[in-house]
């Protein structure tokens, strides 16, 4: 049982929606995707993963591109406060992992505020889809004995990252939001240190229907980016050069 369906107060659950595939998506998400009365979804939410919210629930689109904000960030978290004072199920729902470069945070902090209940659902994140789907193992013990996130929304051409410790071997990178920066990341990574040989992937649409995997070395960042569209990963580190053994996803 959710604790939202035993309680009348005002209650949202935050839910990760994982990175596209419908079948990722845990028991416990698709349950409250069932039992919405409200679903507050962003442009990142499949369609697929969209079409099994009850067809009576209310469905809120408050999807951000680049760019292109559709509903501010402060505004998303006043329609959680309002529909929830309404007294109805609200599901908030994220692609991947709400607490991943997903703001969840900065939305619970508003339902704090305002005295609003919630609980948090994780989902499996984009860097772990992608992954796996592309046949990239982001740790093994010939390649790879530590992983780190990165946003790619870099301040200052890049300046606010520590790219010295990222530029390590035996240590794998990814990267999310980080088409348009390729040549930051790939830049400073080589100024730290990292050999223009190592090999990076792309992985675009990662886990849909639509996966594509493009592959390189890490001089070769920049082009490989152009030929991407988001949402796309970049995971650079030896362990992408397992990529050709393992991939197994028929996209
Ligand atoms: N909370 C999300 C990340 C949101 S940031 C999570 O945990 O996955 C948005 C970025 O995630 C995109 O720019 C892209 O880099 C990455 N991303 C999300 N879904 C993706 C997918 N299916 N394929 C490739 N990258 C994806």
């Amino acid at each position: 049982m959710s604790l939202s369906s035993t309680t009348s107060k005002p209650f949202v659950s935050l839910v990760g929606a994982g990175p596209g595939d419908p079948d990722l998506l845990t028991m416990k998400a698709y349950r409250l995707i069932q039992s919405a009365d409200v679903v507050v979804y962003d442009r990142l939410v499949s369609e697929e993963i969209m079409a099994l919210v009850t067809p009576d629930a209310e469905r809120l689109f408050v999807g951000k591109k680049l760019n292109h904000h559709c509903v501010p960030q402060d505004q998303i978290n006043q329609i959680l406060v309002d529909k929830a004072l309404e007294n109805k199920h609200v599901v908030r729902l994220k692609g991947g992992d709400p607490f991943i470069f997903g703001r969840g945070g900065e939305e619970l902090e508003t339902l704090v505020e305002n005295g609003v209940e919630f609980e948090v659902v994780p989902g499996i994140t984009a860097a772990s889809g992608c992954s796996a789907y592309a046949g990239i193992p982001l740790t093994h013990r010939n390649h790879a004995q530590s992983v780190q996130f990165i946003t790619g929304h870099l301040k200052k051409e890049g300046q606010d990252i520590q790219w010295a410790s990222l530029a390590q071997n035996n240590h794998t990178l990814v990267f999310y939001m980080g088409l348009k920066q390729a040549p930051v990341i790939r830049q400073n990574l080589i100024a730290n240190g990292l050999s223009l040989e190592t090999p990076c992937a792309i992985v675009e649409r990662g886990t849909t229907p639509k996966q594509r995997v493009l592959t390189g070395t890490l001089k070769e960042l920049e082009s490989l980016a152009n030929q991407a569209i988001s949402p796309s990963l970049i995971i650079v580190g030896s362990v992408v050069s397992l990529h050709h053994q393992l991939h197994w996803f028929k996209s």
